[in-house]
């Protein structure tokens, strides 16, 4: 039995302020038994992570940052390491989101260096694919996800697939409203399951899968009653402690 899981990706928004008061409002709403099923991540702009690891200490919320580079120091300007993440409490990384791939232009085979880096670090990636709404409508969702998956876990072990969420957000339902209806997102999450499967049955039965796009209090209890999806990456809704809250309770019935 896979334990729900949710994840909040702030993306670049909130400022100290309000970064801190809504985590310290998570924090504290979610320090009740109704959430006991419930694992949950917020993952903050990096400039707040001090903040909101402050604000989170001692509560049930892990800790993530956005994005990772995989040298350890030196002159990467701009760059944040593993080390650093970890220093400030990240137990996550949010790594192949698409606007990182499709905005900033992150490839495949960097995406798979900051994977190795990542959990050689031992911290725990949060791995996302997804294709775009072109690519859908080709019939190309189940190929661009396994080439994703292929590329971006290139080299990674069964043992250490054991620490990595995979998350489906098809790139055409992030921030636009559309989300995918729960048949087409259950249909690739087993997609996936099976591809992880021909590598190690017993890790991909244990497999968290996360569907991204467009998740609402409305619309999350139908998604996550699907078999093969276990929580959500949530995007705009994680901004609104509510909103989020209700997420964070759909699924646990
Ligand atoms: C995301 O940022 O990963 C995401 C799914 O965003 P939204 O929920 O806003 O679509």
């Amino acid at each position: 039995m896979r334990k729900l899981f949710i994840a909040g990706n702030w993306k670049m928004n909130t400022d100290a302020k309000s970064a801190s008061v809504l985590a310290l409002g998570l924090a504290k709403a979610l320090d009740t038994s109704i959430y006991k099923a419930v694992d949950v991540a917020v993952c903050p702009p990096f400039v707040y992570l001090q903040g909101v690891a402050t604000a989170l200490a001692g509560s049930k919320i892990s800790l993530g940052a956005q994005n990772v580079y995989f040298e350890d120091n030196g002159a990467f300007t701009g760059e944040t390491s593993c080390a650093m993440l970890k220093d400030l409490c990240c137990e996550y990384v949010i790594l192949g989101h698409s606007e990182r791939r499709h905005v900033i232009g992150e490839t495949d085979g960097l995406i798979n260096k900051k994977m190795h880096k990542t959990l050689a670090s031992g911290l725990k990636p949060i791995f996302a694919v997804g294709e775009l709404l072109a690519q859908r409508e080709a019939n190309e969702t189940d190929k661009v996800v396994k080439t994703q998956i292929e590329k971006g876990l290139a080299g990674i072990t069964a043992e250490q697939m054991k620490d990595i969420t995979i998350a489906y957000e098809p790139v055409w339902a992030i921030g636009t409203g559309k989300t995918a209806t729960s048949g087409q997102a259950q249909a690739v999450h087993a997609f996936i399951r099976q591809r992880v499967a021909s590598l190690d049955g017993q890790v991909a039965a244990k497999l968290c899968i996360l569907y991204g796009g467009s998740v609402k209090a409305n619309n999350a209890t139908e998604l996550f009653a699907m078999a093969d999806i276990d929580g959500g990456l949530i995007g705009g809704a994680s901004l609104v402690a509510d909103e989020f809250l209700a997420i964070c309770r759909a699924g646990q019935v």
